[in-house]
């Protein structure tokens, strides 16, 4: 990894080259820079969160309840996303999801001197950062976020129990301009790049820019290719997804909306936004996320990224109430309840079965 920069000029020179004979091969974008900025950052840091688990899962260091290795990988994530985005955008502030503060303290010491090697790993030799450096980049993700200007929003592991159960979780970056999201790049290192073949290469890379569309590609080959929702006209064919945890989202609630929508194919359960990747590339074809608290308010990285991408896939995205999801307001989707995202075709029955479900809770 210390020739990250000389690597990458080839990458682009190669990239250069295809683009003039492929036109599937990558995209022309509005964001261009943002786009290769954002998938380069999002690729290290997944790669980061593959090493830490194969190294402590090989080593047998990972015990059941052994939180670690997902707070090393978390921390380490963030720190080298807010490092590429600092160098190329030095004035986007950050919106992330974790604070140095567990890693200034002595009881931190161990896990921050885990944090500045793994990350110091991906980094140029020219751009290695000292412990403190370390801890500022982290920290640059303290924006409060709102509806003016330019900011990214940052969950470096989203869906830390799958990560931990060797299951999905992904690594979520996204754009926000004046309160909409714009750009979207999702890492999910145990998703299969081809959904037919499960057992099959797995790490992917989910791309979107507002207008522009959703791809997708392999960690480890940069072609991209378009993805779009399955093509299904009924709710009887459906799947829909929902989280693993029953306290993320109500499993009671969605087994009786899917009743209610004729859906008799089992829901599929997993653990991050590798739920708004899987629909909208047709491995699914509905995600339902059921309020379980009255209290509880999502947070925009939990759903920034994935939204767009569901979107830009022939989907649509709004919370129980059918309202679109407000990236406006913070760090939280405070006006919104839940999340509905479906493919577009069947969105509107959906959220009429949600509506009739939860209305009758009431
Ligand atoms: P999932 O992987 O879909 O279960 O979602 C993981 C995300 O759920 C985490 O990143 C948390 O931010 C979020 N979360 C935590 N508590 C709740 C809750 N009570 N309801 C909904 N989401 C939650
Ligand atoms: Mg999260």
């Amino acid at each position: 990894m210390r020739s990250t920069k000389r690597s990458a000029n080839k990458n682009a020179a190669i990239r250069t080259k295809m683009i003039a004979h492929h036109h599937f091969f990558a995209p022309m974008s509005a964001l261009a820079t943002e786009r290769s900025v954002a998938i380069q950052a999002v690729l290290q840091a997944s790669k980061v969160c593959q090493s830490v688990f194969q190294h402590l899962v090989a080593n047998e260091t990972l015990t059941k309840n052994d939180k670690s290795p997902v707070t090393v990988a978390d921390f380490s994530a963030q720190a080298i996303i807010n490092t590429y985005l600092h160098k190329a955008f030095p004035e986007d502030p950050i919106v992330g999801e974790e604070d140095s503060k567990d890693l200034r303290d002595d009881a931190g010491k161990v896990l921050r001197e885990k944090v500045h090697s793994l990350t110091n790993g991906v980094l140029d030799d020219s751009e290695k950062l000292s412990e403190e450096q370390i801890l500022q980049a982290i920290d640059r993700g303290n924006y409060a976020g709102g509806a003016k200007g330019r900011h990214w929003a940052l969950d470096p592991i989203d869906g830390t129990k799958g990560f931990l159960r060797g299951g999905q979780y992904a690594v979520c970056l996204a754009l926000i301009v004046d309160g909409q999201v714009q750009l979207g790049v999702m890492g999910t290192p145990n998703l299969p790049v081809d959904p037919a073949k499960p057992d099959g290469e797995k790490g992917t890379l989910f791309i979107t820019v507002r207008g522009e569309g959703a791809f997708q590609r392999s960690f480890s080959n940069p072609a991209e290719t378009k993805i779009h929702f399955a093509d299904i006209s009924t709710t009887e064919e459906a799947t829909f997804c929902e989280s693993v945890e029953a306290g993320h989202s109500s499993h009671g609630d969605a087994a009786e909306i899917a009743k209610l929508l004729g859906i008799t194919r089992p829901a599929v359960r997993m653990d991050s936004q590798a739920k708004y990747c899987s629909i909208s590339r047709g491995d699914g074809d509905i995600y339902l996320r059921l309020p379980t608290s009255k209290t509880y308010v999502e947070k925009i990285w939990d759903h920034a990224s994935g939204s767009l991408l569901v979107t830009e896939a022939g989907g649509k995205v709004t919370d129980v109430n059918g309202k679109p999801l407000d990236f406006s307001i913070g760090r939280t989707l405070e006006s919104n309840k839940g999340v509905i995202a479906a493919n577009a075709k069947i969105f509107d029955r959906v959220l009429e079965s949600v509506q009739k479900v939860l209305s009758s809770k009431l």
